[in-house]
């Protein structure tokens, strides 16, 4: 049956006795329905909703196909409801960060919390929603790096002109190329952002579009020693470089993404912020400490059942946004088996605040020591209010025993902070999911097997809630006539979804 005579069906009548059994008592409810410059004034409580969608998780993924509903909401006058399910107490996912204390004045970045100058739509709504962005240079970390064999320090101020040349010779040479397919696989992403840019039903069918295929099937390494590095460039340069997120080793696609930029910049107090925003101007009533346990069928109609810790509801469309195999949802079969498996890596940050301007070298060189936690990368990650930040990323948890020898004033660290997190390990790969998994559900996290970030991920849920709508409405997030807005000023970039 089209969706659309479903929902309008609905829409007359069936939907009061959805609503009767839909809504069970005892869940904890946020809701967020503050109107703004968004119009969400329009959203009246009183009106049967057309489409009810439920979102689950509330990362970047989750909380931006909120924010799309809301624009498309206003852009065509729609009414759809919103759940936001998400099992932990706060907004942001894997992008998470500690608020500041009294003993720590700033807040400390335990996840996600880096974009780059070609990130649009983080730009977008830092200044839409009047955050403040700071830059972190890249080139100004000290960077202590275990590359498997030996302990490798780096002070990057150096690395383009001096240290590449007197360490590594000519292969360092071909990075120049590799820098210019960089800027090039950014400039291909870039053509995502134009108006009117067609929506795709896979990840892999976006790749394949923008040309960038040979990029997904290639290792990172063996794209660098076959487009002119020699493996020690690779090993000592080309990882340290890239090992800033999490040292897990990608496809040559996500390595070069990461390498398009040499700035850094995110929000302080928290790049999440942004997150947040996208939730507060949705229509979404937020449901945080929920988790999502099954998902199945309402036999006889193309509704899904989505059932949490607290409650059980019924919902026109389901977006999951959270890694289908980590979320641990129960799902019909022929779900599951759309979606190939993931593997994953753990990666354990530990990030100190400390007075100490240094790091015990001699322990970190010394492979016994290094290969105790696993450690792969140190950084002095930056400089504020009299303290360093330093990051470590590591396989293993690391001791306190262990963080004492590694800093040389063990005594000066004022705060230590671990958090562990699951990566996906970003494989050679076409086999990728579609989006829309069955009718009615769509599945956002396919893309991080194509690309990881924060930015990427806001970008497939603009295009997954464009598929959304179109099935359930004809319409996609900018209305049914999306190039008519095209009147931005000069001196700002066309950014789809928002500049329509
Ligand atoms: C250590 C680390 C550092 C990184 N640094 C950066 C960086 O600096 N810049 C960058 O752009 N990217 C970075 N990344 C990648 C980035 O974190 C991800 O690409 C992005 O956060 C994915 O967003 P998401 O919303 O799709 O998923 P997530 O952020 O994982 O959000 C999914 C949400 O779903 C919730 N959830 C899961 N299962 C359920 C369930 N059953 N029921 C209810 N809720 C559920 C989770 O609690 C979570 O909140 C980093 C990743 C890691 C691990």
């Amino acid at each position: 049956m089209h969706r659309y005579f479903f929902l309008l069906l609905q829409h007359l009548g069936l939907s009061a006795i959805l609503l009767a059994t839909l809504y069970g008592a005892g869940v904890p409810q946020i809701p967020f329905f503050l109107g703004s410059g968004l119009g969400m004034a329009s959203l009246s409580q009183t009106t049967d909703p057309l489409l009810r969608v439920a979102i689950i998780g509330a990362g970047a993924g989750g909380s931006s196909s909120a924010f799309w509903i809301a624009r498309a909401i206003k852009n065509s006058n729609l009414t759809i409801s919103v759940d936001l399910l998400e099992q932990s107490a706060f907004i942001g996912g894997r992008s998470f960060s500690i608020n500041q204390s009294v003993s720590v004045p700033f807040s400390v970045e335990l996840g996600a919390h880096l974009f780059e100058d070609g990130h649009k739509n983080m730009w977008r709504a830092s200044m839409e929603f009047n955050l403040p962005v700071s830059r972190i240079d890249a080139m100004d970390q000290t960077l202590h790096f275990w590359n498997g064999v030996n302990f490798v320090r780096k002070s990057p101020s150096f690395w383009p002109i001096v240290d590449l040349l007197l360490h590594h010779g000519h292969p360092s040479l071909a990075l120049g190329t590799t820098y210019k397919r960089a800027e090039q696989v950014a400039a291909r992403f870039a053509e995502v952002y134009q108006p009117n840019f067609p929506t795709w039903d896979a990840p892999g069918e976006l790749v394949a579009r923008l040309g960038l295929l040979d990029l997904l099937i290639s290792n990172t390494s063996d794209y660098f020693v076959r487009t002119g590095a020699s493996q020690s460039v690779v090993n000592d340069i080309v990882l340290p470089l890239l090992g800033g997120y999490t040292d897990v080793p990608a496809h040559a696609l996500q390595s070069l993404f990461r390498m398009s930029s040499s700035s850094f910049y995110q929000i302080p107090g928290g790049t999440r912020r942004i997150f947040e925003r996208f939730v507060d101007l949705s229509p979404a009533s937020l449901f945080l400490n929920t988790t999502v346990k099954s998902i199945e069928h309402v036999a006889g109609t193309p509704r899904w059942r989505v059932n949490t810790t607290s409650s059980s509801r019924e919902y026109d469309a389901v977006i999951l946004a959270a890694p289908f195999h980590q979320a641990n949802i129960t799902t019909p079969e022929s779900l599951f088996a759309k979606v190939p498996l993931v593997s994953y890596k753990t990666v354990h940050v530990t990030v100190l605040v400390t007075r100490s301007p240094d790091v015990n070298t001699t322990f970190l060189a010394d492979p016994s020591h290094s290969q105790d936690g696993r450690f792969s990368s140190i950084s002095y990650w930056r400089q504020t209010a009299g303290r360093w930040v330093i990051r470590i990323n590591s396989q293993s948890p690391l001791s306190d025993d262990w963080l004492s020898r590694a800093l040389n004033r063990y005594d000066q660290v004022e705060a230590v902070f671990r958090q562990k997190w699951e990566h996906p390990l970003q494989v050679p790969t076409v086999d990728l999911p579609p989006i829309r998994l069955e009718e009615g559900f769509y599945y956002l996290n396919g893309f991080e097997s194509v690309v990881s970030s924060m930015e990427t991920q806001i970008m497939a849920s603009f295009n997954l809630v464009n598929l959304l709508l179109r099935d359930s409405f004809g319409v996609d997030v900018c209305g049914s006539s999306p190039t008519r807005n095209h009147n931005i000023p000069a001196q700002r970039y066309f950014v789809a979804g928002w500049d329509c």
